[in-house]
């Protein structure tokens, strides 16, 4: 259902020349909501942000914010902030001025912007390095000022390109659980773009997968792993096989797949891949295709199989989720 603070994308279009980046696509965004918008690169994900930004053109469509056409407000009159992947900071200016910049432009006094300043400092943890430059910075700390710059706007919409690539991976599960805290607290929305599908998973109320510039599938996110409707969904969210099934496409979880003694389909083992407290058994079954099990250490171990090894692969025929075409 449509509420009064939704964010809505009306056949929102992006031409570049003859490339289409984003197809008539139309969308509604709960508000307070954590978003992740994802799918491989060169889908239109960048190129939808930046149009919900302000920082690129619509070709042709709208974007609706608080029941208001802002597709053609500049950046900062549209309710609307975005953090950059490279975080953009200014290099001469320390944390504190570098957060109160956008109110420094808009003439708001010294006293003002920094008393603001150093409360958003306050809630990215920042507060404390207020007086470095971003060189002084690790990785992590100059996000959270990039963070805390985007929010003193007090935007109804949070938009953020890639704002975990640059990290190592273990600042990126910590940095993620912190976005999330923040989203919650400040209770705005947030749209997240990434390619990671762990990351989309481990953050989002709704993911919005993209696939050659339109959306194919939108949702939360058990919804959208575990009943994909298409095969590139199946694929590209992972964790699925995808056959042929007396006559249908279909996708079969890989962690309901079993090795059994008898009954299912014959297979030969392709490959078997350790992961820590399971293994991913690759085997070929009858026809050809490649199916994956994933079985727990344990049971693996006790019966181990080696490639090149005949198996049977069996599966609740309930579980077969077909595919549309
Ligand atoms: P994503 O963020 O999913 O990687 P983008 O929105 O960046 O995708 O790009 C979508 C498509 O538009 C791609 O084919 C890309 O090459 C093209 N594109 C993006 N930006 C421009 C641009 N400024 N000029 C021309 N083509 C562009």
């Amino acid at each position: 259902m449509r509420t009064q603070g939704d964010l809505e994308l009306v056949h929102l279009t992006k031409r570049y020349g003859d490339t289409v980046a984003v197809d008539d696509i139309s969308h509604i965004f709960a508000p307070a909501s954590y978003v992740c918008l994802l799918g491989p690169s060169g889908c239109g994900k960048s190129s939808t942000l930046r149009m919900i930004a302000g920082h690129e053109t619509v070709s042709s469509g709208g974007i609706v914010l608080h029941g208001m056409e802002i597709s053609d407000l500049p950046p900062a009159q549209r309710g609307t902030a975005m953090m950059f992947q490279n975080y953009a900071l200014f290099p001469h200016l320390n944390v504190r001025d570098n957060v109160a910049f956008s109110l420094r432009m808009k003439g708001v006094d010294k006293a003002t912007r920094h008393k603001k300043a150093m409360a958003l400092l306050d809630l990215v943890d920042m507060a404390h390095l207020a007086d470095r430059l971003p060189a002084q910075l690790s990785g992590g700390q100059q996000q959270r000022v990039a963070l805390a710059r985007a929010l003193i706007t007090e935007p109804r919409v949070l938009l953020l390109d890639e704002p975990l690539s640059a990290l190592d991976p273990f600042l990126r599960i910590r940095m993620r659980a912190e976005l999330k805290r923040l989203q919650r607290e400040l209770g705005i929305t947030f749209i997240h773009v990434t390619h990671g599908q762990d990351e989309a998973l481990a953050l989002a109320d709704e993911c919005v997968v993209m696939n050659r510039a339109v959306i194919e599938q939108a949702g939360p996110p058990r919804e959208v792993w575990g009943a994909p409707r298409t095969e590139f969904v199946a694929r590209f969210m992972g964790g699925h096989n995808v056959l042929d099934w007396h006559g249908a496409r279909v996708a079969i979880r890989s962690d309901e797949v079993r090795i059994v003694a008898s009954g299912g389909v014959a297979a030969t083992a392709r490959a078997v891949e350790y992961q820590g407290d399971r293994v991913a058994l690759t085997a070929k079954i009858e026809g050809g295709e490649e199916i994956t099990a994933l079985v727990s250490d344990a049971a693996f171990f006790a019966q181990p199989i080696n490639p090149g090894e005949a198996l049977r692969l069996g599966w609740d025929e309930g579980r077969l989720h077909r595919l549309e075409a």
